[in-house]
């Protein structure tokens, strides 16, 4: 089986594969939209997590014409009402880079205690199957954890240095990337794919 994953983010695909392929799925091949250079890129503007990824997964599976998984995902924290959330990517304007979108996050929550920096990752992951709505699905996964004061790490990508999981006194940044892959939002979310790719593909 083909499989593409839609997007151009080589580190959240480096996440992705590396995952789908611990999962045993050795009979898949997996490729990203980088193998697809023709493809152009969509707009992410759906109100929701899950409207933006099925967009791109709908969207690159009629492109290349095999199965395509998307994800969309972000941070949200309590205290700003679930802000970045979706805008997550572009938090400090358009064209913002991972850099100045954690300062910015730094910024606005350089007053609140402890007890108030609560957050969550969340990834929603869309499979879509050549002409697309019909054969969408959707899969979720969360992690749990808080907004440090500063950055910390330097491994992954985007706020990794200033999120510290649940139950760990280092940030995802600061973490082997095997140790981040296993606890991630991203891998639940694919983890509930591979077992639904299991049932279809026994
Ligand atoms: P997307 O490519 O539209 O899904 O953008 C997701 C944005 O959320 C990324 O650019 C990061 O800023 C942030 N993000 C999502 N997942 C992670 C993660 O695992 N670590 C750090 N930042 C993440």
């Amino acid at each position: 089986m083909d499989i593409v994953l839609a997007t151009r983010n080589r580190k959240k695909a480096e996440e992705m594969k590396k995952i789908l392929e611990q999962g045993a799925m050795s009979s898949v091949n997996i490729f990203t939209l980088n193998d697809f250079p023709e493809c152009p890129d969509v707009k992410e503007d759906g109100n929701t997590f899950e409207e933006n990824a099925i967009k791109k997964a709908v969207h690159a599976s009629k492109c290349t014409g095999i199965i395509a998984i998307a994800d969309d995902s972000g941070i949200e924290v309590d205290a700003l009402n679930g802000a970045p959330g979706i805008f997550s990517a572009r938090y400090a304007g358009e064209s913002a880079d991972d850099r100045a979108n954690l300062e910015k996050l730094l910024k606005e929550m350089e007053h609140l205690p402890y007890e108030r920096r609560g957050a969550r990752f969340v990834c929603c992951i869309a499979l879509a199957s050549q002409d697309g709505v019909d054969g969408v699905r959707t899969f979720f996964g969360y992690a749990e954890g808080r907004i440090g004061t500063e950055p910390r790490g330097k491994k992954g990508f985007g706020y990794d240095p200033v999120f510290y999981p649940e139950g760990y006194d280092i940030t995802f940044a600061e973490m082997s990337e095997d140790k981040k892959n296993a606890i991630s939002h991203r891998y639940k979310a694919l983890k509930e794919l591979q077992k639904y790719l299991k049932e279809k593909t026994g």
